[in-house]
This record gives C-alpha cells, sequence and structure tokens, in this order.
C-alpha cells in the first residue's frame, strides 16, 4: 500500500514552477541561466505599497484577520469592480485569498463534486486541470489553435456542455497564449451559458491591467449570467507583487460563504501585512501599474520581433499577459549530440541545457505542440535569451 494517498499521487507537479527550480539549481552551479520560465513581473513592489506594509507591522497589525479580508479592503475590492469594471457586488461576495492560486482552489473545490465536469479551453492555466484533480472532477478540454489565436467559438462551447458540466474556467487575458476575448466574443460565450443554467463561470482576470488591445472586458458584465459567474483576481501581475501572496474571488454570496468556510479550515485570512499592502495598492492608483504595463510592451514587441526571425517557430503577436507560446513542431524528429527531440517538453530541457535559457514545455498547459517564453524579464536579458534560443535550435538537424 502507498504511503501517499491517491489524491497527491495522481497530482503533477507545477510545471512553472519545476522548470523555474531546475533553471535556478543550474544557476547555482555557476551556469549563466536566463529564467524566462516564471510567469512573474521583474519589477520591485511600488514604494507605497511596501510602506503600507511597514505602518502596518509598526501598528502591530499582525494578528489574525478575518477568515475573507480586512473589511475594508473588500471594500476597496467592491470599489476597484465598480470603477474599474463597472460591476456591481457587495463586500460580503468578496473573499480574500493566499493569492488568485488559492482563490481559484477555494472556487473549485466549492462548487465541483466528483465525476462532474469542468469544461477547459486548450492552451490553459497549468494548475486549473489539477485542481479540477483534487476536486474529483472530469476536465473536458476544448482544444484551440495558434490559427484562431487560441480562442474558442460559442460552436465549440455548446458541443462541450453535456447535463454533467459544472464549470467553465478560463483566462482573459489567457496565460499562456496572451489571446485576450474582446466584448463581442465573450458576448457569444454567454449567450451559450444563458441556455445552460447548470454551468458556472470562473473567470480568471488576473492579467486585467497587462492587455495592450483595449481595455479589460470581464464576462460578468452580462447580467443574465453574471450570478454564475466567480471572477479571479490579484495583486500578483499589476502590482508586482507575487511574493505577498494576495487574491480573491468575486461571486455571488452562497459561493462567497462557501469559500469563506473552505478557506477557514485551510488558511484563515491572508497574512495581515499583505492585506494592508493590498488595500495600499489599490487605493494608489494606476500609474505603477501603467508603468509596467508600457515596458511589457516594449518588451512583446522586441521580442516578437526577434522570434519571427526564427526558421521553424510558429509565433502569434500576444495582446495580453506577458508570454509567448510558440508552436515548436517542426522541431520534433531533429536530434543534435545523438538526442532526437520527441516533443516541447523534451525541446524545452535541450534548450536549457544546451542555451541556458528556462522556458516550459506545453504539455501542461494542455498543449504539447508549443513552449511558453515568459518576457517579465529585462531587456538585455531578453535579447540575449531569444538570441541562444536561436543559435541552439540552429543546431538540431
Ligand atoms: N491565474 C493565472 C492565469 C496565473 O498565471 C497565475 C500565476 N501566478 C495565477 C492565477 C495565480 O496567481 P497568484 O496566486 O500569484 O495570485
Ligand atoms: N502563474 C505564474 C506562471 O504561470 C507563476 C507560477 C505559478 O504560480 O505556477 O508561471
Amino acid at each position: 500500500m502507498s504511503t501517499l494517498s491517491n489524491r497527491i499521487n495522481n497530482l503533477s507537479e507545477s510545471a512553472t514552477i519545476k522548470m523555474a527550480k531546475l533553471g535556478r539549481e543550474l544557476a547555482a552551479k555557476g551556469v549563466d541561466v536566463i529564467s524566462l520560465s516564471f510567469g512573474e513581473p521583474d519589477f520591485h513592489t511600488p514604494e507605497h505599497i511596501k510602506e503600507a506594509a511597514k505602518q502596518a507591522m509598526d501598528k502591530n497589525m499582525t494578528y489574525y484577520t478575518p477568515v475573507a479580508g480586512y473589511p475594508d479592503l473588500r471594500k476597496a475590492v467592491v470599489a476597484k469592480l465598480k470603477n474599474e469594471n463597472g460591476l456591481d457586488y457587495d463586500f460580503s461576495e468578496i473573499v480574500v485569498s493566499t493569492g488568485a492560486k488559492q482563490a481559484i482552489a477555494n472556487a473549485v473545490l466549492c462548487l465541483v463534486n466528483p465525476g462532474e465536469e469542468v469544461i477547459i479551453p486548450t492552451p490553459y492555466w497549468v494548475s486549473y486541470s489539477e485542481v479540477v484533480k483534487l476536486a474529483e472532477g472530469v476536465s473536458v478540454f476544448i482544444n484551440t489553435t495558434v490559427e484562431q489565436n487560441f480562442k474558442i467559438t460559442p460552436e465549440q462551447l455548446e458541443a462541450a456542455i453535456t447535463p454533467k458540466t459544472k464549470l467553465f474556467m478560463f483566462s482573459s487575458p489567457c496565460n499562456p497564449t496572451g489571446s485576450v476575448y474582446s466584448k463581442d466574443e465573450l458576448e457569444g460565450l454567454a449567450k451559450v451559458f444563458e441556455k445552460n443554467p447548470h454551468v458556472y463561470i470562473l473567470s480568471d482576470e488576473i492579467y486585467e491591467h497587462i492587455n495592450y488591445v483595449d481595455k479589460h472586458e470581464s464576462i460578468a458584465q452580462f447580467d443574465y449570467i453574471k450570478d454564475r459567474v466567480v471572477i479571479i483576481n490579484g495583486w500578483s501581475k499589476a502590482f508586482a507583487m507575487t511574493g505577498w501572496r494576495i487574491g480573491y474571488t468575486a461571486s455571488n454570496k452562497e459561493i462567497a460563504t462557501a469559500c469563506d468556510k473552505m478557506q477557514g479550515q485551510v488558511t484563515s485570512g491572508t497574512c495581515s501585512i499583505t492585506q494592508r499592502a493590498g488595500v495600499a495598492a489599490y487605493e494608489g492608483g494606476l500609474e505603477s501599474v501603467l508603468e509596467m504595463k508600457a515596458a511589457f510592451k516594449k518588451r512583446r514587441d522586441i521580442v516578437y520581433k526577434l522570434l519571427s526571425e526564427i526558421d521553424g517557430l510558429k509565433v502569434n503577436l500576444p495582446d495580453g499577459a506577458f508570454y509567448f507560446f510558440p508552436d515548436v513542431t517542426s522541431f520534433f524528429g531533429k536530434s543534435y549530440n545523438g538526442q532526437t527531440i520527441k516533443d516541447a517538453d523534451e525541446l524545452s530541457i535541450f534548450l536549457l541545457e544546451e542555451a541556458h535559457v528556462a522556458t516550459v514545455g506545453g504539455d501542461s498547459f494542455g498543449d504539447p505542440k508549443s513552449i511558453r517564453l515568459s518576457y517579465a524579464a529585462a531587456e538585455d536579458k531578453l535579447i540575449e535569451a531569444v538570441r541562444r534560443i536561436k543559435e541552439a535550435l540552429g543546431k538540431l538537424v
């Protein structure tokens, strides 16, 4: 009999975290590794946010917090949803968690029964399918291609829904493809959900501020389905706060109460000091966010140009987030030094060993044809990384 539960034995390790770890291990051996594996802004958290955290410590705000977050933080989230997104929520419908990651886990564990189906368009963020496994749900994938800019159509959605469907999970802007659904495209999907009142929608909007095409659109804006939408958002990407661990759900009261109960048994309230930083971020305006977005856009354009010059890579121009997800199938079956590349994960390892650039293979994103590169790194590093990638890929014959 295995020591460990089937639950953990069946769970895959997070591929993003695994590749970041491999990159760090190689760097610790003295190798000059450029890490494009981890999706985290390389900027520092803005000063006014750090200042609020320091003040919180000085004021001894070091005690347990309400499980769903300090009331003024939840009210700041309500004001943000109203002012930036035109959405009405009550503060009792907001649950602040230890990162958007926990917010997603809360929502899925609170909604999905064993055997119920969760529709996930591919490519998707690595943790979606794994959290569904924890809930003993069944992931049902809708495949998309680079040619359709990795976005599903209402027809594809309709065809995937069955009486057993409980939840639909997606991100826009999308990790790993950078695709952004327009208002019209979201409305097309919303109309399908209107006809299927048994389906809930988890809308992961953590990259909302890293959108180069338009203003952010949330699927919760369609009143006829809003009650069934769970918005996921957080501070990690917009405010460069990945290490602070803070995110939230906005949902109907029943789901919020359930997430509060779940979290109350697993972690309790998010770090008190982080929560004060979260309030300062939301009350401090978007100046720093816009500066970071401009830098990301510049980097995107540089990397797009350089990647497009590499023979064999099929690249789309991402509209948001900070990732490229090029199709690398033309390298499958090619060899170097007696090693033949079979799939994207092997190509990603090859690039780490040969070019000393850490990326993530597409398999864990539900797309074994591509690799993911994060461009949340300094410009000179990005230029050097793509140069090395080009050189290494050129060795494969
Ligand atoms: N959703 C998506 C799509 C992500 O890329 C991430 C990456 N961290 C998260 C959720 C979780 O973010 P965090 O837990 O740092 O708030
Ligand atoms: N979300 C980031 C990524 O996709 C951070 C890693 C993680 O939380 O899994 O790389």
